[in-house]
């Protein structure tokens, strides 16, 4: 059994109430002792103000001045929900409910649902763009699917800041924000989508918030039960509070003052929802006796992080502005960041694969590398890069671990394994437990090695691998534990949702980002247009694009890369620039305004490698010829909508030739060709080696590898040799 390289999954549980102040510095530790009466918490990135709440609640429940089930933590994501859960049970504090405010108010609806309405809880809206597209047919509105998506928003705004239709019009214009169509055009399908609601009997997310606050203010029963419950609230990323939030708080809260909040107004990203930092900034007004605490110590990233982080800031302006702090790392020195420049977005892509391959080779855990970007439709073209280039990336949050049916299959074998006695022999205590976890989920379909092929086998296997990691963390963390004692872990932990971190580069958008933290991080597509998107138009909304590019820059721990791309496509004009942002901040650029004491880094700006050797023209739609520019087509090498000459035989033929490619390698099947190049293959039909290098995701490297057999296949007949080809000699290794 290899010793994990990371930090141990199971740090020893402090011993006594004051142990687990022993990890804070002394403004945290005023934080996690002060409880009693109002908190505020205003500090910067990384300052350890999710440490400081979490070990205070701990705290407060070891020392036996909060019941566990008295205190109610609401966090922004699913995912931080899970997080602290399992820092409160590290630290003692099981019990202590942490959630979003969403599903702590789903939670309480479900439970007085049939009191103080009647009946069953209506069900979810499971797919709401849908039937707000039912909506506009309704009003006879058609709508495509950008402005369908945008629609959406705007409803969902309207709940959040509790606008009727009737004010949309109004309250829009005030606000500034962007309208996607006539104002009153989307009050009447705000309008007619509220009627569908009920007509269908279903409510939607913004609802079981209205209805709770609707609950608690009508019923003085119901609003009793819940507060005699909930005494001390504690809430994370305040600033990003909705109004409608802040009054679901104030009614648990009824009038009492025991609430804790922490918050940075400097990372505000949710103001497009409708949230606001004005009730961070407005707290001490709000309750003037709070004990208001500031924490600057950077624990989080390297001093080069941290200058760049506070460069940033330097040059915010409006409200939130006011009140930044400047950062102070405590780490040891770091690498500078990266910044690199590519001639398109697939070459800007390739890069990012290629570093994160260094950085695994040097020792980084894929688990502890991200790849950021602005939106999720950013995330194919890295997504393809990675599996090009053979390196394990997740897009899903990890939250639902134990809900997934191989992990609850394997938690159900464990506990028979256990059952039957091995587990209870202190002979299988120690190291004998993983090897014993590792015998009985290979029954599953757990091997050593990962299996080949993507998809549904791969994922399921990658659960078992991480349940595997897990068993290794605790017998090392406790050499005398046996088997039951893991399967009562799991449970513990599955009730606590805290999933062992599945192995795999993070993607994500810069906005899911928020409170996390990796040792790599990579911001990728850093453009005008992107950073800031083109639609923030006033100054708040570059405001709040700067501050979103800040939570980014700050989730790094030692390694930061940032990138752009100056072309989207292959061969297109290069008419992109570098983020604005970025302006004084990057090396070679011109310094905005004066005084900038935040010197740019020294390393340089790189141009991407790949970016010198690729001679590819635009590529264009073998069935259109409209230019092509979205990654995926490009790997079609047709538009998306154009019919497809698919040979659907060789396609098959193709498949079984990668699977075996792929078992004899022990990689997965993508690691051979991904599932578009594969797509594209069978489509275009190459007759010789020129045609088939020319598909996208068929380097001089595969083509030398595999080009005869798949011609071969192809033609169905036997292939010529094909290094050499003269065609091939510029295309750039993958
Ligand atoms: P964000 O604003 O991004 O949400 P945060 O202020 O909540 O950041 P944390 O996530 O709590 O910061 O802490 C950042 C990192 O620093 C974590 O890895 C945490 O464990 C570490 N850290 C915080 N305080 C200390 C401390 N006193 N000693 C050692 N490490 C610390
Ligand atoms: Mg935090």
């Amino acid at each position: 059994m290899t010793a994990p390289t990371h930090t141990s999954l199971f740090p020893a549980v402090p011993d006594s109430p004051d142990a687990v102040l022993d990890g804070l510095d002394p403004e945290q530790r005023e934080v996690a002792t002060a409880l009693h009466g109002p908190v505020c918490v205003l500090a910067g990135a990384g300052t350890g103000k999710t440490r400081a709440i979490t070990h205070r609640i701990a705290y407060g429940v070891r020392a036996g001045i909060l019941q566990p089930g008295s205190v109610l933590a609401v966090t922004f994501t699913a995912r931080a929900a899970g997080e602290m859960r399992g820092r409160l049970r590290q630290l003692g504090a099981g019990g202590v409910q942490a959630r979003t405010f969403h599903s702590a108010a789903l939670r309480q609806l479900q439970y007085f649902w049939p009191r103080a309405i009647g009946g069953e809880m209506p069900r979810l809206v499971e797919r709401k763009v849908q039937l707000v597209a039912e909506a506009g047919a309704r009003c006879r509105i058609r709508l495509d699917r950008s402005e369908l998506r945008d629609v959406t928003g705007e409803i969902e705004w309207c709940k959040v800041t509790q606008t009727v239709p009737e004010d949309y019009p109004a309250a829009a214009a005030k606000s500034g924000r962007e309208v996607p169509r006539d104002p009153a055009e989307i009050a009447k399908i705000y309008t007619a989508y509220e009627q569908l609601k009920r007509d269908r009997g279903v409510i939607d997310f913004e609802d079981v918030l209205l209805l709770t606050v609707g609950v608690l203010q009508e019923r003085p029963d119901v609003a009793d039960t819940i507060r005699s419950q909930y005494q001390h609230f504690v809430v994370d990323e305040y600033q990003d509070v909705s109004p409608l939030q802040q009054r679901l708080l104030d009614l648990w809260l009824g009038g009492r003052d025991t609430i804790c909040v922490v918050g940075d107004a400097s990372q505000t990203i949710y103001s497009f929802t409708g949230a606001t930092p004005d009730y961070l900034l407005g707290f001490r007004s709000r309750h003037p006796e709070a004990t208001v605490v500031k924490l600057v110590r950077d624990y989080r990233s390297t001093p080069q992080v941290v200058q760049l982080a506070n460069g940033l800031l330097s040059q915010a302006r409006g409200q939130a502005a006011q009140h930044r702090l400047e950062l102070v790392s405590q780490r040891e020195p770091g690498p500078e960041p990266g910044y690199t420049e590519y001639v398109d977005e697939p070459t800007e892509a390739e890069g990012t694969a290629r570093r994160i391959k260094e950085l695994i080779a040097g020792g980084v855990r894929p688990s502890e590398i991200a790849i950021l970007y602005r939106i999720n439709a950013q995330s194919e073209v890295y997504e393809q890069a990675l599996a090009d280039a053979g390196v394990p990336y997740q897009l899903r949050g990890a939250e639902r671990f134990f809900d997934r049916p191989e992990v609850r299959e394997a938690g159900l074998l464990l506990r028979g394994a256990a059952r039957a006695g091995a587990g209870s022999d202190p002979g299988m205590a120690g190291t004998e437990v993983p090897e014993h976890v590792r015998a009985v989920l290979s029954s599953r379909g757990w091997t050593a090695e990962a299996p080949a092929g993507s998809g549904a086998v791969r994922d399921r296997w990658e659960s078992l691998a991480a349940l595997v990691r897990l068993a290794d963390d605790f017998a090392l963390a406790r050499p005398e534990a046996t088997l039951s004692d893991l399967v009562a872990e799991l449970d513990e932990r599955a009730s606590a949702q805290h999933a062992p971190t599945v192995e795999g580069v993070t993607l994500a958008s810069l906005h899911a980002a928020k409170g996390l933290e990796w040792d790599a991080v990579f911001l990728v597509g850093l453009t005008e247009g992107m950073m800031p998107i083109t639609y923030a138009k006033t100054d708040e909304q570059v405001e709040e694009e700067r501050r979103l590019l800040y939570v980014g820059v700050t989730r790094a721990r030692l390694h930061l890369f940032l990138s752009w791309a100056l072309s989207r496509s292959p061969g297109g004009r290069a008419t992109r620039k570098p983020s604005r942002f970025l302006d004084g901040l990057r090396p070679g650029s011109a310094t905005r305004g004066t005084g900038n004491r935040f010197a740019a880094g020294t390393g340089g700006i790189e141009r991407g490698v790949a970016a010198a050797k690729r001679k590819r023209g635009p590529v264009r739609c073998r069935v259109c010829g409209r230019t092509l520019s979205e990654a995926g087509e490009i790997k079609l090498m047709r538009c998306e909508d154009c019919p497809s000459d698919l040979d659907e035989g060789l396609y098959e033929r193709l498949r079984d030739w990668r699977m075996e490619q792929a078992r004899e390698l022990g990689q997965p099947a993508y690691c051979v060709f991904t599932d578009k190049t594969l797509l594209a293959i069978a489509e275009v039909r190459p007759a010789g080696p020129a045609e088939l290098s020319a598909i996208a995701g068929v380097g001089s490297r595969k083509l030398d590898k595999y080009g005869a057999e798949v011609l071969a296949l192809c033609t169905g007949g036997d292939a010529g040799p094909v290094a050499g080809d003269e065609a091939v000699a510029e295309e750039p290794e993958k």
